[in-house]
């Protein structure tokens, strides 16, 4: 039986085009578990693979989606069985192998998680690469001690699928949330979520001071470039700022000043490659720390056939929250 799926390939020229493709199971790449998809989603790095701006496709041809939420069709791995319900982020998913922008995926079963009681389908890719990133950021920072007693936490890319969910996750953990972004228009959406301030996101993106005012405890950052140089210029002494993305640059054009005067921690934060037991404590989490209210308030719900258009929409910056589609 054949199924819709969403195709990118690379022409002779190297030029590359994506089309809404019909496959069948023996199509599928290899691995031990074949899931019925029941939502995807667009992450940022989707479309970076679907407008071809960075070089995210790693092998041609390529069905993008780097998550997905659906319940196993068929299993030969110990884990899993006809009928669970599961999740996939990352370990190369829509880069390397075949992902979520299908009605069926096959994956090796030691990527999939079960899906939490309490999230589902939707609600899990609603969450997505961008929230789960999110939850391992807070989780980065409370690692390193910070606690809502020590001062705010500055959130960049505010409007953003890992901005969204971080405000909304550190907001009901009873943190303060400074809000950077580029949309004060959403300043009402932000507060919301759990935002208690908005700044705009010009104050950070151009180079500042090696080290400035100290205004927040800790930081989530999705941005990268001018904007983490300023974010861990002004972080209190002791502080800690959890880095994750580049959607303003992959550059850090920063001095050791931070670091060697204020005791300030630069923490790496990968989606990709986490290993199983920090993804499914990253889950529990956000079954349990991040409410399911404010997460539909941030969601918006797309059809397959949109999920091309919103791909290029995200690089322009014009996506608020985060989109799931139903497949
Ligand atoms: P989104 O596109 O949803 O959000 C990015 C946000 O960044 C935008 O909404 C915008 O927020 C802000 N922004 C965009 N362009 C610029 C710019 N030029 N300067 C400053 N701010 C800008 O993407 P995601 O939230 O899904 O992902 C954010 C970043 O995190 C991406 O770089 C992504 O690749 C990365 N990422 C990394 C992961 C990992 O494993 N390390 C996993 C998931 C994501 P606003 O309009 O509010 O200013």
């Amino acid at each position: 039986m054949s199924f819709k799926a969403i195709q990118i390939s690379k022409e002779e020229q190297g030029e590359q085009s994506v089309d809404v493709i019909q496959l069948t199971d023996a199509d599928l790449m290899e691995g031990d578990v074949t899931v019925d998809v029941e939502a995807t989603t667009v992450n940022y790095k989707d479309g970076l693979a679907i407008t071809g701006r960075s070089p995210v496709v790693r092998h041609w041809p390529m069905v993008p989606g780097i998550d997905f939420a659906g319940v196993v069709a068929e299993s030969s791995h110990a884990g899993f069985a006809k009928g669970d319900a599961v999740i996939l982020n990352g370990w190369g998913v829509g880069e390397t192998h075949w992902g979520g922008y299908a009605e069926r995926a096959r994956v090796k079963g030691d990527w999939l998680i079960k899906r939490p009681n309490g999230i589902s389908a939707k609600q899990a890719m609603g969450i997505g690469t961008a929230g789960y990133t999110a939850m391992l950021c807070v989780m980065a920072l409370e690692r390193h001690g910070i606690t809502p007693g020590d001062g705010p936490i500055l959130v960049t890319g505010a409007n953003g699928g890992v901005g969204s969910v971080a405000i909304s996750v550190l907001g009901k953990l009873g943190y303060e949330v400074i809000a950077s972004t580029g949309r004060p228009e959403e300043a009402d959406f932000l507060k919301s979520l759990g935002a208690s301030e908005i700044i705009d996101r010009a104050e950070l993106s151009e180079k500042g001071r090696p080290l400035g005012k100290e205004r927040w405890a800790g930081a989530v950052d999705a941005v990268g470039s001018h904007t983490l140089a300023n974010a861990i210029a002004q972080t209190k002494y002791g502080g800690a700022v959890a880095a994750c993305g580049l959607a303003q640059g992959f550059d850090l054009p920063a001095t050791v000043m931070p670091f060697i005067l204020r005791g300030i921690a630069l923490l790496g934060v990968d989606s990709v490659m986490a290993p199983k037991a920090l993804r499914e404590e990253a889950w529990s989490r956000l079954a349990k720390d991040l409410d399911m209210g404010k997460l539909d308030a941030l969601t918006t719900e797309i059809g397959f056939d949109d999920l091309i258009e919103t791909a290029n929409d995200i690089v322009e910056g014009k996506v608020r929250g985060r989109v799931v589609a139903m497949v």
